[in-house]
């Protein structure tokens, strides 16, 4: 992989940063990641858009415009020559030259890597389906602060992930503060019921992938809601999926051992996934 960091490309081994950075000491930073399949970016402007948007709200700043980010991010995929990437951009607060608390002295800053991309879930998972767990852990930072800034806090997820391993499933879900499903590490969820698609609408990151799937659906004339979904609802869905830019649309057949209607992927998301995938090749939506 490459990275840029400081105005530089440089080898990923090469590429580090100050253990003062309150990117690191605090998790004070934001970030988008962009997937890039057969040498090509999937809605690279709506990542750059939620990325900006991230860093005005936290009042962070860089010497890049968009269009320059743009830039870096097809120069470090060039550079790294992968035709599959997981590209990555990122601000961190950066640290202060005094040491001084105070978050406008620190100096921001931006980095930028590509690397082989190895896809969340494999063709093996895809065929059959997930096995997902669900926490009774509650999803807190980042998306309560604002669903729009996408930061690196995982303390809740992480924990989530181990209870999941612990129960033999794949992965988690994490609950909000009313006791509904919110989403799991790294993918926002979805339910499937006669026809008609539901993805929680707070305690979440406003996922691009989310985001495709509203869009998708409605190309289908499908009917797609952000709506509280509970448990049960979750669990007596007749088809249930995940969605994350490093998975895209990923059936979800078993949660907590339980099947999800008859345990097989379900047609809608057969039908949302080849779609996602055929948008790759669509140059209206790089
Ligand atoms: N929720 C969380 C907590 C995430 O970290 C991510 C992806 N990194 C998502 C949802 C999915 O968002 P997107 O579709 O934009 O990748």
């Amino acid at each position: 992989g490459v990275a840029f960091l400081d105005g530089q490309y440089l080898p990923m081994s090469e590429a580090k940063i100050s253990v003062l950075d309150w990117g690191f000491l605090h998790s004070d930073a934001t970030y988008d990641t962009v997937h890039v399949w057969n040498g090509r970016f999937f809605r690279l402007d709506l990542h750059i858009e939620r990325f900006f948007g991230g860093m005005e709200r936290l009042r962070m700043s860089i010497p890049f415009t968009r269009e320059q980010v743009t830039e870096i991010l097809h120069n470090c995929v060039a550079l790294s020559g992968h035709r599959a990437s997981y590209v990555e951009m990122l601000t961190t607060r950066g640290a202060s030259p005094t040491f001084s608390r105070d978050p406008r002295d620190a100096i921001n800053r931006f980095m930028a890597f590509a690397v082989p991309f190895g896809s969340v879930a494999n063709a093996e998972q895809r065929e059959r389906g997930l096995h997902v767990a669900i926490s009774n852990r509650i999803r807190i930072p980042p998306a309560s602060v604002d669903p729009e800034i996408k930061n690196y806090h995982w303390l809740d997820l992480v924990r989530g992930l181990y209870d999941a391993y612990d129960s033999k499933a794949e992965t988690a879900l994490l609950l909000d503060f009313n006791g509904n499903v919110a989403e799991g590490p790294g993918f926002n969820v979805f339910a499937v019921k006669e026809g008609k698609l539901s993805t929680p609408a707070i305690g979440v990151l406003a996922g691009i992938t989310r985001r495709t799937v509203f869009d998708l659906s409605g190309e289908l004339g499908l009917d797609c809601n952000a709506v509280d979904v509970s448990v049960t609802a979750l669990k007596s869905a007749d088809e249930v999926f995940i969605t994350s830019t490093a998975g895209g649309i990923m059936p979800v057949t078993k949660i907590d051992g339980g099947l999800i209607a008859d345990g097989k992927v379900g047609p809608i998301t057969r039908k949302l996934e080849k779609l996602y995938w055929d948008k790759h090749e669509d140059p209206a939506w790089s």
